[in-house]
Parts: structure tokens; sequence; C-alpha cells
């Protein structure tokens, strides 16, 4: 259960509604947005004000401009975007506070919608300056949240704002990505979690706190070989953390502790190299040569992987199986991909690769739920407070 005020617990009608969203989306050199999915699942919030008679200023950042008015990183192209979505104007601001933003608010009607432009212009947004958390919630009545992508982040449009406010409430997409993410906490079951990906390192708190929830866990791609490593098989030249290899060993005594079994590659797609090019081969368990690399799981893996699977009732996965930008480096990543995607089980998707890789291959809507945010939905899997919905007025 949600246990945070929603967008529908506000009376928005003729109020200023100071939405926090996020369209950090990815933009290629022509300034063209490549990839909308971060406005489009904004929509229900934004499209919910105004069709009940508030005023909806929305405020997002894009990139990393530290502070300085960078023009590529104008919120010029989605305030386009958002305008032919929603089929009505979104007026972009050349700002994000100051006298001209004050005024174009102040001459809003009810349905109206408004975008501040870049919170990141200014490097108070990322340090919660006070005075710069009172200068934008003196814009709006009520505010709301609904960029789960940075509540995981102390800012002041995640953080310092919403304190300011007696009513500070969930959007819908924040509201749905917490409430699928928490599946985990209360699963049907066999649950059963796939975590691959690059490092050891970022998965750590996570793989510690699935532990105490999967029935079975299942370790691929790179982060696969540290705990290769740890069980004294040979690895070559495969991606590996050298001081990482203890905390494998912690989270292996910890999985027999717990009586979870952890199912690892047991054949592999090795490469010369880890590029396009490369000579390749399968061997198995223990085969790894000396000089090659890992590059994505083999045959046998996938079909122990997935034959893990067709039991399960709940499925997470985060983390490609292999290096998956790479096409021949890809089977494992889109056998995987496909199968979660044709199961009956409940699946969620989380972390900004595997998702890409989910949207790539056209499985979004084959998903039950597909994040969209990946540091703060790998947080949320780790079992820690994201200070964005905390801070949230609770019901
Ligand atoms: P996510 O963003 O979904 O949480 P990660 O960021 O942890 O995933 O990992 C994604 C990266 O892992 C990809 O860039 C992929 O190339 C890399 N990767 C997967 N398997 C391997 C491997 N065997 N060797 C090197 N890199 C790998
Ligand atoms: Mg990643």
């Amino acid at each position: 259960m949600f246990k945070k005020l929603t967008l529908e617990d506000l009376d928005v009608k003729g109020k200023r509604v100071l939405v926090r969203v996020d369209f950090n989306i990815p933009l290629d050199t022509k300034g063209e947005i490549t990839d909308d999915l971060r406005i489009t699942t904004a929509l229900p919030t934004i499209r919910y004000i105004s069709d009940n008679h508030g005023k909806a200023i929305l405020m997002s950042h894009l990139g990393r401009p530290k502070g300085k008015v960078q023009d590529d990183k104008r919120l010029t192209p989605v305030s386009k975007r958002l305008s032919r979505l929603l089929g009505k104007e979104v007026k972009k601001m050349p700002d994000c506070v100051g006298a001209e933003v004050k005024e174009a608010i102040f001459k809003m009607k009810e349905g109206d919608i408004i975008l501040l432009e870049n919170l990141r212009f200014h490097i108070e947004e990322e340090k919660n300056d006070p005075t710069f958390s009172k200068e934008l919630a003196s814009l709006g009545d009520l505010y709301v949240n609904d960029a789960f992508a940075v509540s995981h982040r102390k800012h002041a449009s995640t953080f310092g704002v919403p304190r300011l406010f007696p009513q500070a409430a969930a959007g819908f997409l924040l509201k749905q990505e917490v409430e699928y993410l928490d599946r985990v906490n209360n699963p049907d079951r066999p649950f059963v979690a796939i975590i691959g990906g690059a490092k050891v390192s970022t998965k750590v708190p996570i793989i510690k706190n699935l532990l105490k929830k999967v029935d079975t866990l299942i370790i691929g791609g790179g982060m696969a070989y540290t705990f290769l490593k740890a069980l004294g098989r040979p690895i070559g030249h495969s991606l590996v953390e050298d001081d990482m290899v203890d905390v494998a060993k912690d989270i292996l005594i910890m999985s027999i502790a717990d009586e979870v079994p952890i199912l690892y590659p047991i054949d592999h797609l090795i490469a010369t190299s880890m590029s396009t090019d490369a000579q390749t081969k399968i061997v198995h368990r223990g085969g790894i040569l000396e000089d090659w690399y890992g590059v994505d799981v083999g045959p046998l893996t996938i079909k122990k992987f997935i034959d893990c699977l067709k039991g399960a009732k709940t499925i997470l996965w985060n983390g490609p199986l292999g290096i998956c930008e790479i096409d021949r480096f890809s089977k494992g990543t889109r056998e995987l991909a496909n199968f979660i995607a044709a199961s009956n089980a409940l699946s969620i998707v989380g972390g900004g690769d595997s998702s890409a890789f989910v949207i790539k291959e056209g499985l979004f809507d084959k998903m039950t739920h597909v994040s969209t945010g990946g540091g703060a939905c790998l947080q949320f899997l780790a079992g820690e407070e994201l200070p964005g919905i905390s801070i949230l007025t609770d019901k």
C-alpha cells in the first residue's frame, strides 16, 4: 500500500501546482529527442492537473550543466514535444525563477501548462540551497513529485521545496514505480531475481537485500566473473573487481546461511577482445582461456536460467547478461528479455542499461513494469530510503 498523499487527494482547481518531473531525455547532436519515454510517462499527471482546472508549473533538469546556462541543455525541445503530445501549448520559460517567471505564472488561466527552464542552470538546485528552494516554492500552491528517477537525490526541487509545502503529493508515475518495485517486499512466489551488469560494487546492496527476499538468485554479466574468481575458477581477462572478491565470498556464505540458491553461468561466450571484430568461442565452466574475455553467457547457461524462471511467479531483472551493446555479444541478454516478456509472471525490469535494452528490443509493453529510474530504482531495490519520497506528506 502506498502511504503517501497522491495527486488525486489534492483539490487542484484554480491552484498553481508545482510539479517536479524528470525530462532528462537523451538528445542527439542536432538537439533532436531520441527517446521520449520520460515525457510520455509523465503525461497522466500533467493531463490530470490541466483537465481538473489546475495550473501546471513543470520543473525538471536536463543533463549536467553544473550551474551554468548551456544552450544545448535548454528544455525547448521538451516543451515542443510536450505541446504536440498534449495537443495544447506548453509555454517554456527562459529561466526557472525570477520576475519574468512570476509574471507569466500570475497570468496563467485554469488548465494552462508552463515549463520552467533547466533547474540545474542554477548550482543551488543540486546544493539544495534554502533561498533557491524558497523561490521555487513561492511559484506554487501545491507540490507534486512525479520524478521517480531523481527521488534518490536531496536536491532543492526534490527535497528542499516539498518541505516548504503543507501538502506535498506523489504524481501518478512515482506512485506506479513505488507500487511495482515494492512488490519485491511482498512477492508472489516463487520469486526469482536476475542480477547482471558490469560491476559487483554497484550491486552489492541490492544482492544483500534481495537474498532476504528471493527464492533463487541468478547472477550473470560481467559481474559474475568476480564471483567465479571467488570460487577459484579461471576467468582469463574477463571484467573483474579484485577488491570485491572478498565481498563476493561473503555473499556466497550469506546465501548458504539464508538457504537461497545462487545460479551462475556454466558456460561462456569468450572473445579475444571486447570489440565487434574479435574472434570468439563457447567454452564450458572452467574453460575460459588465459588471454580471452568473457563477453556473454553460453547456451547451456541460458537454458539453465530460463528453466529456473519457468516456475517463477515474480521475476525481477537488473543488469545485462553480456556486453549487450555489441550485437554479437547480446544473445544471452536478448533471450532472457524475450523469455521474461513472454512469461505470465509479474515482471519488473530495473536499471538504466537493462531498461534501455528492453525499449530497444520493443519489449517495453510486454513487461509488467519497466522502471524509469536508473539509480533511484537500484537504491529502492537495495531497501534504502529515497529522500524525495520520504519527504512527501503521509496519508
Ligand atoms: P543497469 O544499468 O541495467 O543497472 P549495469 O550498468 O550494471 O546495468 O551494467 C550494464 C553494462 O554491463 C553494459 O554496458 C554491459 O556492456 C556491461 N556488461 C555486461 N556483461 C559484461 C561482460 N561480460 N563484460 C563486460 N561488460 C559487461
Ligand atoms: Mg547502468
